[in-house]
């Protein structure tokens, strides 16, 4: 008798993909979309791209625990907050 005793992986997938309601309300790759307040400040990092370097900024949601990037770049309106953990 052989029993499947697999984990499934797709259970963490689940839970790093579940955002809380202000997480989910926060409008993404929209540069001028602002973020929620439970979002605490993290790094700063600079980026070079070809048209001058920028910053990106990251936060973690003390609510979902998601990880946020806000990337502040004037020439590309579709840079903004995106997930990334
Ligand atoms: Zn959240």
């Amino acid at each position: 008798m052989t029993e499947n005793t697999t984990p499934q992986p797709a259970a963490a997938a689940a839970a790093a993909s579940t955002l809380c309601e202000s997480c989910a309300g926060v409008q993404q790759n929209w540069r001028r979309a602002k973020g929620h307040p439970e979002l605490v400040q993290g790094t700063n990092r600079m980026v070079a791209h070809r048209h001058g370097s920028v910053t990106i900024t990251k936060y973690v949601c003390e609510r979902c625990g998601t990880v946020w990037e806000y990337e502040n770049n004037k020439v590309n309106r579709h840079a903004g907050w995106s997930v990334i953990g």
